[in-house]
């Protein structure tokens, strides 16, 4: 059944009884633009520090998208799972912005994987929460990545309300572009996720790639997905006074050539294609080894969990330990320092949905060198804010790289192109644009409901 078809007939449901859903809930008017909704992050938490672990970008994501809703008079709360036993129940992140901590499951020692079996409690806790108030309290759920999915696909049904759903990632896409060794992601996960892209009555996509993957890829309505560019806070991440400045601050030597790695260390990020690069420009210039100094700021994560040291093993492998510097993840006022001080961002990546860390360094004046995947050639303006390369050969990112040994100036001057670009990506523009997908998904429900009711 297409996707289209499916929720067609699950609307259809709601003229005769949407299961279990109580009558005061279908006669409800549907209000024009939500007033409040549930946001789902089961696996993550917004409150937690990214950079590491089951935390990155989709947190981010979540904490600016909320607060940019919050403050055009959209309420959020959030609901993700406890993770430890000291969490209270609810935490105001910011006005008009509630984190609630649901208990599904050991508060340690769960990994990703084990989650689908605490789906059910998880859903559970957010009933609860829910049947705590006044029908409507929620006008709408909007989950992210699958297993929140599944989660919302039950709660939207429930309450009779529109699911917009995000994936962030999604294992097909991934799959079909693993680093050497790495694990796919597994069957279950697919399945998943062809039945949220079933069940949503919006997907929305970080780019027009994305959007195409998932017709594509699950079959996806292509009317039904709607391509909202994530943003950067450009209040945080801002050129602020300048690369020397930053460097003095974390350091750094005034002079040196800094490329840097910052985000997730799993293969998928391939971090160790930047190791390469380094290693080859080392080789054809000893010279550099006395100033140049190859930051890496993050934590191990997804699949490099299983081997926490490798990039450190591969760093002394290549003789270059002296110029790398490992560094645990950081809040963001800090990592915006990273990036100034950096002389370019270097970004290998084998699949990334959009790649905040590119337009976050862009926004800080750094150019950025990554691979041409995902969302990257639209954070990225191939030639002026960065340069994107194809293909994951180390010699071709030492190539990108070398220009910047040979023209001192070519940090500063492609940096400012990149501030200029990063200009344009906004969360307030990201948040009025999801603020849109959500009532269009609400202005389709009070069609459907008055052709069939
Ligand atoms: N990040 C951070 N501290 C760190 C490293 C990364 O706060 O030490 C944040 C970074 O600012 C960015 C996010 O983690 O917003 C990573 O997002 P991205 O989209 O680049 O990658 P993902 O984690 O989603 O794969």
């Amino acid at each position: 059944m297409s996707q289209h078809a499916s929720r067609l007939g699950g609307l259809r449901g709601l003229s005769h009884i949407p299961f279990g859903a109580p009558s005061h809930q279908r006669l409800r008017r549907v209000p024009r633009r939500p007033r409040r909704i549930a946001m789902l992050s089961v696996h993550t938490s917004p409150l937690h520090q990214p950079g590491t672990g089951d935390a990155g970008g989709m947190n981010v994501y979540i904490v600016e998208l909320a607060r940019r809703l919050a403050a055009i008079d959209i309420e959020v709360e959030i609901f993700t799972r406890a993770t430890t036993a000291a969490l209270p129940p609810a935490v105001e992140l910011a006005p008009g912005v509630l984190v609630r901590h649901v208990d599904a499951g050991p508060y340690e020692g769960l990994a990703k994987e084990d989650l689908p079996a605490q789906l059910c409690a998880f859903t559970h806790g957010v009933m609860q929460a829910w049947a705590g108030h006044r029908p409507g309290h929620y006008d709408l759920v909007h989950s992210h990545y699958w297993l929140s999915g599944h989660v919302g696909w039950l709660a939207a049904e429930r309450w009779g309300v529109p699911l917009v759903h995000a994936m962030h990632t999604m294992a097909k896409v991934k799959n079909a572009a693993l680093a050497a060794g790495d694990t796919p992601e597994p069957a279950a996960r697919v399945i998943g996720e062809q039945q949220i892209v079933r069940a949503a009555d919006r997907l929305i996509a970080n780019t027009v790639e994305e959007a195409e993957e998932l017709v594509r890829h699950y079959e996806a309505a292509r009317d039904l997905v709607a391509v909202v560019h994530p943003g950067v806070n450009l209040d945080r991440f801002r050129p602020a006074d300048g690369r020397a400045a930053a460097r003095a601050r974390l350091g750094l030597p005034a002079d040196a050539l800094i490329p840097l790695f910052a985000g997730r260390i799993q293969p998928l990020k391939a971090p160790d294609i930047l190791l390469h690069a380094v290693a080859h420009l080392l080789e054809e210039d000893p010279s550099l080894r006395e100033r140049m100094v190859v930051p890496v700021v993050g934590g191990p994560s997804g699949s490099g969990l299983a081997k926490p040291e490798g990039l450190h093993k591969l760093a002394a492998r290549l003789g270059i330990c002296d110029v790398v510097r490992f560094r645990p993840p950081c809040a963001q006022d800090e990592l915006a320092d990273w990036y100034r001080a950096a002389s370019v961002l270097v970004m290998p990546s084998y699949s990334e949905s959009f790649g905040l860390v590119a337009i976050e360094a862009q926004a800080c004046g750094t150019s950025v060198v990554a691979a041409s995947v995902g969302g990257l050639p639209v954070a990225v303006r191939d030639g002026v804010s960065g340069t994107l390369i194809d293909g994951h050969d180390p010699a071709d990112y030492a190539r990108a790289l070398r220009p910047f040994v040979q023209d001192p100036g070519r940090a500063d001057r492609m940096g400012a192109a990149a501030a200029r670009h990063a200009q344009s990506f906004g969360w307030d523009t990201a948040a009025a644009a999801t603020a849109e997908v959500y009532t269009e998904a609400m202005r389709e429900r009070r069609r459907l409901r008055s052709a069939h009711g």
